[in-house]
């Protein structure tokens, strides 16, 4: 039992099916049983205890015709005797009794013997054989009763009383083992309608208590199972939604209750709501995962690349750089920015710094990577480009940004040192050369380009 509890729910909803259906099995087999019983104890009832009834009233009948003839014979007297068209009817009478109570008792005898022979009786059988050695002895009865009334009727006058007397005698014998034989009868057939109601009364009772046990059985399983299954459903739910409250910790509220078709839709719903909450928190997560990435690579200012950015680009670059690829670097310095933070305030420095960066973003390609180095200096990052095209490059960006003319913001110029990718190169190498360049392209006056 304490086995049982531990197994799934498919095997638990099986098991009580299994139980279920072997109940309903065995009623139907006793059922089915106990009707085949009955109906042949009907059967026997019919065939057997019914029919003999009616041998048996018929026999009753023809004691009270006998009776009669008797009385009629007593009461004629020496007539009798005399009359020989009486004694004539007389004759015919004892003959017709003794013809007509001989069939009866072979028709008695022919039930019970079928009976009996086809295995039919089975309730009271003792009873049944006693009552076919009855018939029997009554039969014997009728015999002698015969033997008498035939010497009866040959007798004159004279021998009369000894004989009638004899007769009166085995009539009356015969009357007392009819009798007998016919209480017996009513005795049989009670007994047997006895035992059929009992069994009967059995199997109602019998049923009834199988039926009320699977009912018991059934209930206490199937409550059982809703039980198990209301309280697995209710811990889920309760799961699920101390999983929303930790995973939504900013608002701390619980999931909406919904109220379903039943406790499986329910489940449903609170499961697809957290399966919602989840994949907003996922997608929240990945925003704030790139917007931490962007903040630790970007410039607050300017939107441009950082330096830590720019180390590591340069890093790859020069890796990819040793395996046949090629990429050349600009830097650039604003020409006398100082100047402008002293004159304009800092400021419109600040906005002079988003220009241009907003200027040189128009001119670079998606590949190119644009970083603020310094305070107003910055470099770029031209991947699979040669020296002469970033010098022709860094050019347009200068001429950009020398022709620039926008309102409140003061003219200003770059200087640019641009160089490429030497076999010898590593990462500080590279940017000390560009940066040499770019020192070169202020001493000789700014707002130029010197590439090398
Ligand atoms: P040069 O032509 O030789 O480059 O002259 P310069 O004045 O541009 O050079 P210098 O290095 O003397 O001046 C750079 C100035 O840039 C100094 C500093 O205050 C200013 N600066 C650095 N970062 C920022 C910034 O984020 N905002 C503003 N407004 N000014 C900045
Ligand atoms: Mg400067
Ligand atoms: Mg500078």
């Amino acid at each position: 039992m304490f086995h049982w509890l531990n197994v799934s729910m498919t095997r638990k909803i099986s098991g009580l099916s299994f139980v279920l259906l072997s109940f309903l099995f065995v009623v139907i087999v006793y059922s089915a049983y106990q009707s085949q019983r009955i109906y042949t104890e009907m059967h026997e009832v019919a065939e057997i205890d019914v029919p003999l009834s009616e041998v048996i009233s018929d026999m009753e009948m023809l004691q009270l015709k006998q009776h009669l003839l008797m009385e009629s014979i007593r009461q004629q007297g020496d007539a009798f005797f005399t009359d020989a068209s009486l004694r004539a009817n007389s004759i015919k009478g004892f003959d017709e009794f003794s013809a007509q109570l001989a069939t009866q008792l072979d028709k008695a005898t022919e039930i019970l013997r079928t009976g009996l022979g086809f295995g039919s009786v089975r309730i009271q059988l003792i009873d049944h054989q006693a009552l076919m050695q009855q018939i029997n002895l009554l039969h014997q009865h009728r015999m002698n009763f015969d033997r008498l009334a035939d010497a009866f009727l040959a007798q004159e006058k004279q021998a009369f009383a000894n004989v009638w007397a004899e007769l009166e005698q085995q009539d009356e014998a015969l009357d007392t083992q009819a009798d007998e034989l016919l209480k017996k009868i009513d005795q049989l057939t009670m007994n047997v309608s006895a035992t059929v109601e009992n069994q009967e009364r059995h199997f109602v009772t019998m049923n009834v208590i199988l039926g009320l046990s699977a009912f018991a059985i059934g209930t206490y399983l199937t409550l059982y199972i809703i039980i198990s299954f209301r309280k697995r459903i209710w811990s889920l739910r309760g799961q699920i939604d101390s999983l929303h409250r930790s995973i939504d910790v900013e608002h701390d509220n619980s999931l909406i209750r919904y109220k379903g078709l039943d406790e499986f839709d329910e489940l449903e719903t609170d499961l697809k709501a957290l399966v919602r909450q989840f994949s907003a928190e996922m997608n929240n997560r990945d925003e704030v995962e790139t917007q931490l990435l962007e903040l630790a690579t970007r410039d607050k200012l300017t939107g441009a690349f950082n330096r830590h950015k720019w180390d590591e680009q340069v890093k790859a670059e020069l890796a990819l750089a040793n395996r046949g690829h090629h990429f050349s670097v600009i830097l650039l310095d604003v020409d006398h920015f100082k100047k402008i933070n002293d004159t304009q305030g800092h400021d419109v420095g600040d906005n002079v710094l988003r220009l241009l960066v907003n200027t040189l973003r128009k001119r670079l390609r998606e590949t190119d990577i644009l970083c603020r180095v310094g305070g107003e200096e910055f470099a770029i990052l031209l991947k699979d480009t040669h020296l002469a095209e970033a010098a022709m490059l860094a050019e347009q960006l200068r001429h950009s940004v020398e022709t620039l003319k926008i309102a409140d913001i003061p003219h200003f110029t770059i200087s640019l040192g641009v160089t490429d990718y030497q076999d010898t190169d590593d990462q500080t190498r590279v940017i000390k050369r560009a940066d040499i360049l770019l020192y070169e392209a202020k001493g000789a006056g700014r707002n130029r380009v010197m590439a090398g």
